[in-house]
């Protein structure tokens, strides 16, 4: 490879969009002697309740833990199956781990990269045989309790085509909609569009850095079911009973608490959500315009019925342009990308504990050669768009030529 030119600004993967309202907002908290379980907390979680038009919103100290609380509040026995997609981040699945349950994973749709319920119904119907008990699996008699999609990349999956399914079969629905805060779905049923993640039984959403808003570490679990609810708030804090003393502990718990800080940081990005959510908006449609004509690249497009909100921005690459030279190419020239994602069953923890090896889910393996996410935060100004897009088109050609 030719020496790239020095370049005097490396261009991140992403940034959050903080503003002075935010810093103001967290100093004022540390300006009180109530640092955790303060009335910020419940001044975020009014406020995304709000938002995502659900009756309850619990907050929490991460996305993962979110939705551990939010499969276990479900009901997850020792043992259990739940389906789940094989194309997300590690934490969908580790979650089920953490409860020895087992992930039941069923293959990706080509174009969203999502689980669909047509795919889901056919690998129940032939994975697992109807008992009394519920959907019990054919070879090794466990139980299938619920369905776990993922938002991926921030498109929201069919959500009223896996409410019916659920229904239908007796299992619960719980949505991770850790990629997908902001992004919206037509549901026929509610004959109206819903925020990603407001129709599942239960969904969990997440406020990383990277994520399309953050309260640093923080996650929320949503729900409109009241017992639900409780359960999440009690076992987010040790255990503890609404009213009862500091050291009772009615329930096993964990501290999965979001702080003060975290919660005025939310609070503030709450504020300014649309505004966050139109810079976002901008700048996918900035790549679009830029790149849009670049035959060896498909852009990340909206199916009918979604309204995404971008997590990041992930172009699949024809098979002739080798995708991590590639990526070598733009780090040399300062723009930093990333393989979204490698698949779950063929990390280290699940190949060694269930055996499995590539070629057993085809469409997720074949989109993870292919996948490269590009920088993409709020500020991401027009002029970097053009730098990255012309860099991407010598880098395509650079690489097509390589491999003829
Ligand atoms: C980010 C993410 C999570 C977990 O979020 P953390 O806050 O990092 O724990 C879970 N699932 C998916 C699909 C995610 O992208």
């Amino acid at each position: 490879m030719d020496r790239a030119p020095a370049i005097e600004q490396r261009i991140p993967l992403s940034r959050p969009d903080l503003s002075a309202a935010e810093v103001e907002e967290v100093l004022a908290v540390l300006r009180t002697p109530v640092l955790s379980l303060g009335p910020k907390l419940r001044e975020f979680e009014d406020a995304m309740a709000g938002l995502l038009g659900v009756r309850h919103a619990v907050a929490v100290s991460s996305g993962t833990a979110a939705l551990h609380l939010a499969v276990r509040a479900a009901g997850l026995p020792e043992g259990a199956e739940v389906i789940t997609t094989p194309f997300s981040f590690v934490a969908s699945a580790n979650v089920l781990l953490y409860e020895r349950a087992v992930p039941a994973f069923v293959d990706v749709d080509d174009q969203t990269l999502n689980l669909t319920p047509p795919a889901v119904e056919e690998a129940i119907g032939r994975r697992y045989r109807e008992t009394d008990r519920g959907w019990v699996n054919r070879d090794s008699g466990r139980l299938l309790v619920g369905i776990l999609p993922v938002d991926v990349f921030g498109l929201p999956v069919d959500i009223d085509g896996f409410r019916a399914l659920a229904r239908r079969c007796r299992l619960w629905l719980v949505e991770d909609a850790c990629e997908a805060v902001g992004s919206e779905v037509f549901s026929p049923s509610a004959s109206a569009w819903v925020q990603a993640g407001a129709r599942a039984d239960v969904a969990a959403y997440a406020f990383y850095p990277n994520k399309q808003m953050t309260t640093g570490e923080g996650g929320l679990i949503t729900t409109d079911d009241d017992r639900l609810a409780e359960r999440c708030r009690m076992e987010r804090n040790q255990g503890r009973l609404p009213d009862s003393p500091w050291l009772e502990h009615g329930v096993l718990g964990f501290n999965y608490r979001m702080d003060e800080l975290s919660a005025a940081l939310g609070v503030v990005q709450c504020r300014r959500f649309a505004e966050l959510l139109h810079k976002r908006r901008q700048v996918a449609e900035r790549y679009g315009r830029a790149l849009g004509d670049i035959e060896e690249i498909l852009l990340p497009a909206a199916v009918p019925g979604t309204r995404p909100n971008w997590f990041v921005y992930v172009i699949r690459l024809a098979a002739r342009v080798d995708r991590d030279l590639l990526g070598r190419f733009l780090a040399e020239r300062g723009i930093e990308t990333r393989p979204y994602f490698p698949p779950i069953h063929l990390q280290a923890p699940y190949q060694q504990r269930f055996g499995y090896h590539a070629g057993v889910f085809p469409v997720c393996e074949q989109a993870a050669r292919r996948t490269l996410a590009l920088p993409f935060f709020n500020d991401l100004t027009e002029e970097a768009v053009g730098v990255i897009a012309r860099t991407l088109r010598e880098g395509v050609h650079f690489c097509v030529a390589a491999q003829s």
